[in-house]
């Protein structure tokens, strides 16, 4: 089962998870030798405002390349970091990293949209993440209300009091809370009821060729309307068509994102596609002009 090659092992956690402990470890000393040669990489994915059609953030996500060139899908290595205790290194290198890329950003070209930043409910579950955040933060010279940390599902956070302490003093110095993949898994009503957040992004198993789909829409169309009446911003992800686009907008949605406008890219591609924009709006979708 385990190939002995090893770019052919590559290869087989690309496309799978990981099938035992051999390949978990393996692939643990792997990405922690990724994470202490900086061969991480961060992608960026812009999000549409829905009224405007301007870039309002860029969802940061992160890239690892194994030995044979092919990209390890950061849904079988995060969950792996979670295990291994790796996370909060990995998650404070992302922060740093699209913090130093956004100060870029702004001081070469002026672009003063926000950062969306994925960070692990194990993250959170600790005291010194805090102290750590701000730290980055204080160096990083980026105002917290240009910042956006996006929660990923994997543990229910709404359990456990330190947690949601934790979370309230990240929102009280001005980050923005989202709860990410909204829909799926943990990320339910629940969260919602207890934490603080401010964004909600509904997963893309909703949004994805909804007009097609009656099923899609009424989902869609109550959480948008449940979580504009709490007062929450409202992003959806996997907009894939001009379709979507409308539904979602109708439906009284504020953000999109997806590859309709764009496929996440590295960040001088990012970059690039920014630059050829129409003074930061977006014409008609720029479907598939970036391909990872
Ligand atoms: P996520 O936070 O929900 O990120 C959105 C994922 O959907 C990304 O996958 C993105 O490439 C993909 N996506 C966006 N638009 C479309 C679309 O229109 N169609 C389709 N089919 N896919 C679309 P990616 O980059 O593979 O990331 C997967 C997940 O891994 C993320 O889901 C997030 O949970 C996790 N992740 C990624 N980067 C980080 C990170 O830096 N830290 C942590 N803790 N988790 C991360
Ligand atoms: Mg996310
Ligand atoms: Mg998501
Ligand atoms: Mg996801």
């Amino acid at each position: 089962k385990i190939a002995e090659n090893s770019s052919q092992k590559w290869a087989l956690y690309h496309n799978e998870s990981v099938q035992n402990e051999h390949d978990a470890m393996k692939m643990a000393v792997g990405l922690k030798e990724a994470l202490a040669n900086e061969e991480l990489m961060l992608y960026h994915q812009p999000q549409i405002d829905l009224k405007t059609l301007r870039v309002c953030s860029s969802e940061c996500l992160i890239r690892w390349k194994g030995s044979n060139n092919e990209f390890i899908p950061p849904t079988v290595f995060i969950p792996l970091a979670e295990d291994i205790g790796l996370i909060n290194s990995i998650t404070l290198w992302v922060i740093k990293t699209a913090l130093k890329q956004q100060k870029h950003l702004i001081d070469e070209y002026g672009y003063n949209h926000m950062v969306s930043i994925n960070i692990s409910g194990k993250d959170v579950a600790q005291d010194q993440f805090f102290l750590d955040v701000i730290s980055i933060i204080e160096a990083s010279g980026i105002p917290t209300d240009k910042i956006i940390f996006e929660l990923t599902e994997s543990i229910s956070f709404s359990s456990n009091t330190k947690t949601i302490e934790q979370i309230e003093k990240l929102k009280d110095i001005g980050i923005t809370i989202s709860i990410d993949d909204f829909g799926t898994g943990y990320s339910s009503m629940s969260q919602i009821n207890k934490l603080p957040f401010q964004e909600l992004k509904i997963d893309r198993q909703f949004v994805e060729n909804i007009g097609a789909d009656h099923r899609r829409k009424v989902i869609t169309k109550s959480t948008v309307e449940m979580a504009k009446g709490l007062g929450l911003e409202v992003v959806a992800e996997g907009i894939n068509s001009k379709e979507d686009e409308d539904i979602l907008r109708r439906f009284g949605c504020d953000i999109g994102q997806g590859y309709f406008y764009a496929k996440p890219m590295a960040f001088e591609d990012y970059i690039d596609w920014l630059n050829r924009l129409d003074h930061g709006r977006i014409i008609n979708g720029i479907e598939g002009e970036f391909i990872p």
